[in-house]
């Protein structure tokens, strides 16, 4: 294994994306993610500082991560979220300001999206799957859609693009409102992204059959639209699409019906401070014993370059030996 240059697999894959869920705890509890009565959340002693946050930032910039995501559970639900996306977009990586992007429900963001952005917050990605209240209330268990909805209405009014929503397709359940969704996002000046439901809920209740895959997304949408790609993917998860030849777009990320595992750039660190190579890990390299030890920023940097080493070339989510991992999305951070 290298033990300098960029953060490489076994595989050639370079990696520049670090997702730091930032608590396993959430104001919400989507179906697909969180049983209703909630799980058992991860201790607190375990939880990690923003010390201890900031410093496996710098060590990973260091080492060529250039954008980090704040996710979770809910991210705004930490106390000290502005300080933490201040003190990260002050992080350089090879001499050029890092990327500092959220993925939030959205609940309370019209209150603090003023500070994030001050703060040095660069992009951001809000979740929404239904525009009907009743609908909401029952995906999620809380009847807070308005308070998304004024998420979403604050953001699209700031200047931070590109702004795009996530929504997690479901049959039976939301899978009428697509176009609706897609418009939505157009009127807000965002992009909406599809993602296919994955086995990553902690109720271990994911269901094929309720899944919206890829192929049905874009058959509903080209009622409405003309599809046109968008060259030039990447590592990004979505695949893109004009618009009626845009300048409006639309993604899926179809983790499930079409992966897109060779070309995958992220690592994820958890709340407790677990690293991951993969969602879909069932083996995490632990970074809390070092960071607590008083272990040098080599020991650090050692154990974020085994765990990408570790990867392996893809998930096995369509393998009949395929293990769901213990922790559900919202102790991994999606
Ligand atoms: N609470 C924040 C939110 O909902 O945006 C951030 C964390 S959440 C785990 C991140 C994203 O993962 C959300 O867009 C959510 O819809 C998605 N997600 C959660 N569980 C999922 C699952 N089982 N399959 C696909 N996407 C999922
Ligand atoms: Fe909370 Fe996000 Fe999971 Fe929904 S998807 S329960 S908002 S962490």
């Amino acid at each position: 294994m290298p033990n300098a240059g960029p953060l490489r697999d076994t595989h050639g894959r370079a990696h520049r994306d670090l997702r730091i869920s930032l608590t396993d705890r959430c104001s919400l509890r989507c179906t697909y993610c969180m049983p209703e009565q909630g799980v058992e959340w991860l201790a607190k002693t375990s939880i990690l500082s923003t010390d201890e946050i900031v410093r496996v930032a710098q060590i990973a910039a260091d080492a060529g991560i250039t954008t980090f995501r704040l996710t979770g559970g809910e991210p705004l639900l930490r106390r000290d979220i502005v300080d933490v996306v201040r003190r990260i977009s002050r992080i350089e990586s090879a001499g050029a300001p890092v990327q500092v992007a959220m993925t939030t429900n959205g609940i309370v963001l019209a209150d603090k999206l003023d500070e994030l952005i001050d703060a040095g917050l660069t992009r951001l990605n809000i979740s929404i799957d239904t525009l009907r209240r009743d609908r909401f209330a029952a995906l999620t268990r809380r009847d807070r859609l308005d308070d998304v909805l004024r998420g979403i209405a604050a953001a699209a009014a700031s200047d931070l693009r590109p702004l795009k929503l996530n929504t997690v397709a479901m049959r039976g359940v939301n899978d009428d409102e697509m176009v609706d969704l897609v418009q939505f996002s157009v009127d807000h000046g965002a992009e909406l992204r599809f993602i296919e439901q994955m086995p990553l809920d902690s109720g271990h209740t994911w269901d094929r059959s309720a899944m919206v895959t890829r192929d049905e997304i874009l058959a509903a949408l080209s009622q409405r639209w003309d599809l046109e790609p968008v060259p030039g993917r990447g590592g990004a998860p979505a695949e893109r699409w004009r618009l009626d030849g845009g300048p409006s777009t639309v993604g899926v990320i179809a983790s499930v019906t079409a992966p897109f595992c060779g070309a995958c750039d992220r690592l994820r660190l958890t709340a407790d401070g677990q690293l991951r190579n993969c969602l879909f890990s069932t083996h995490e390299f632990d970074l809390l014993p070092s960071l607590r030890d008083g272990s040098p920023d080599a020991v650090l940097e050692d154990v974020l370059r085994r765990c990408i080493w570790a990867k392996l070339p893809g998930h096995a989510i369509n393998d009949p030996s395929f293990l769901q991992p213990d922790r559900g999305m919202n102790a991994i951070g999606g």
